[in-house]
């Protein structure tokens, strides 16, 4: 459903609940009370509420700049349309794993959707101790069929291009271009870490190996048209309780190679198990085995299944695409441990510690398992050599 086509402003409280009455059909005379719940630095998220009822729901608004280290980039307001259109079409294949969109509005830059406020972003939830039983088959799940139905492998040539193009998002993916893949490896003013991380940072700069691995996989991250990402799935834009799991924020989605998703996702995973220890430690070790286990299974039953006939034929082939996504999503998960420990944008998982010590440790352990997945990412030829190479780096 389209609402309008106003001219783009800003809105405020008192707009977003004229809004949400002209959205939602809430009785006469409902006083609604809205928040913007957001975190701010590239996006309003309002929740409007009848406090009678409980009934909510959610304005999210993209703002044409983004806020970053007190200045700010223009951003195009398009990522709302790409973020709205991104979540109905991943919902068509992993239904129950996204909130649901109620109606969308290019112009306004905005999506309605569902309230989750219900459940916990996952990486509040995991830094306060909770287990999320669900989350790895879950995210498994939603995984395999948003990659596989969005992939050459389920759909004509001429829809799987018509949507690579309907997803190109280049100022979105430039900040991930810079922000993970470039700017770390190197001397750039956006780093962004402590003075005793200052001897491990240059061995980063002057890793000429390591360097070359991870230009590589910009390199795939800038060409490889695979399937349609969500492009941001760490932790963060992750909704989960004892028994639900919802993925939001689709801003960054385009058409990239597959492993980077899964990636992120388990590098989010591995830097809560750097945190831990004993138990807790192997709560998230398993996780990151399902999460692959999962997806990989998934996959491969949607391959067999529903599947272009062309590609089934050829023998070893559905093998040869897994192994590339394994040795990919290694490759991006190092990348994501490095970037979120000396880069721009950091996690609450390693900054939260208050033990200077500590944090500093934990911190060199992070770049450490970066490094040794990047570099090593062609001979972990299983997810469970990959929980071993965690334990050895312990
Ligand atoms: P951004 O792109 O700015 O990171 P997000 O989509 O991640 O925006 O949303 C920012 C925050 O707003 C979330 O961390 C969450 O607290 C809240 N939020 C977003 N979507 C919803 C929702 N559907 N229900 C409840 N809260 C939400
Ligand atoms: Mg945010
Ligand atoms: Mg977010
Ligand atoms: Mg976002």
């Amino acid at each position: 459903m389209t609402i309008t086509t106003k001219q783009y402003e800003a809105l405020t409280e008192e707009t977003a609940i004229a809004l949400a009455r002209r959205l939602y059909p809430f009785p006469e005379g409902t006083e609604l009370v809205c928040r913007e719940i957001g975190d701010g630095n590239l996006n309003y998220v309002f929740q409007i509420k009848d406090p009678k009822s409980g009934k909510a729901l959610i304005i999210k608004q993209a703002l044409p700049y983004a806020k970053v280290v007190g200045e700010s980039w223009p951003l195009t307001l398009k990522r709302a349309a790409i973020e709205a259109n991104a979540l109905q079409k991943h919902g068509e294949f992993a239904p129950g794993l996204v909130p649901s969109v109620y109606a969308t509005d290019e112009e306004l830059a905005i999506t309605v959707m569902e309230d989750l406020s219900h459940l916990t972003i996952a990486r509040e939830g995991l830094i306060q101790g909770e287990t999320y039983p669900k989350l790895s088959e879950d995210i498994g799940e939603y995984l395999a069929r948003t990659l596989f139905h969005t992939s050459d492998f389920a759909l004509h040539p001429f829809e799987k291009k018509r949507l690579v193009a309907e997803y190109s998002n280049p100022e979105l993916c430039k900040i991930t271009e810079d922000l993970i893949f470039t700017d770390p490896f190197f001397n750039n003013d956006t780093n962004d870490y402590e003075p005793e991380l200052q001897g491990a940072v240059e061995a980063i700069w002057n890793n000429a190996p390591l360097k070359l691995e991870a230009a590589k996989l910009k390199f795939s991250f800038l060409t490889e048209a695979e399937a349609l990402l969500h492009g941001d799935l760490h932790t963060g834009s992750i909704f989960a309780s004892e028994s639900e799991t919802k993925v939001i924020d689709p801003e960054f989605a385009f058409y990239g190679p597959i492993g980077f998703d899964v990636g992120l996702f388990l590098a989010n995973l591995i830097v809560q198990s750097i945190t831990r220890s004993g138990e807790e430690r192997q709560v998230v070790l398993s996780h990151i085995e399902k999460t692959w286990d999962v997806f990989s299974a998934r996959f491969t039953q949607l391959w067999e299944q529903e599947g272009i006939e062309a590609f089934k034929e050829t023998a070893g082939y559905k093998e040869f695409v897994l192994e590339k996504i394994f040795r990919d999503t290694l490759g991006f998960a190092g990348c994501e441990l490095i970037r979120r420990t000396i880069g721009l944008a950091h996690v609450k998982d390693l900054d939260g510690i208050e033990n200077a010590e500590q944090r500093i440790r934990l911190k060199k352990q992070t770049l450490q398992t970066g490094e040794a997945l990047i570099l090593k990412r062609a001979e972990l030829t299983s997810i469970g050599a990959v929980t071993g190479l965690l334990e050895e780096l312990q």
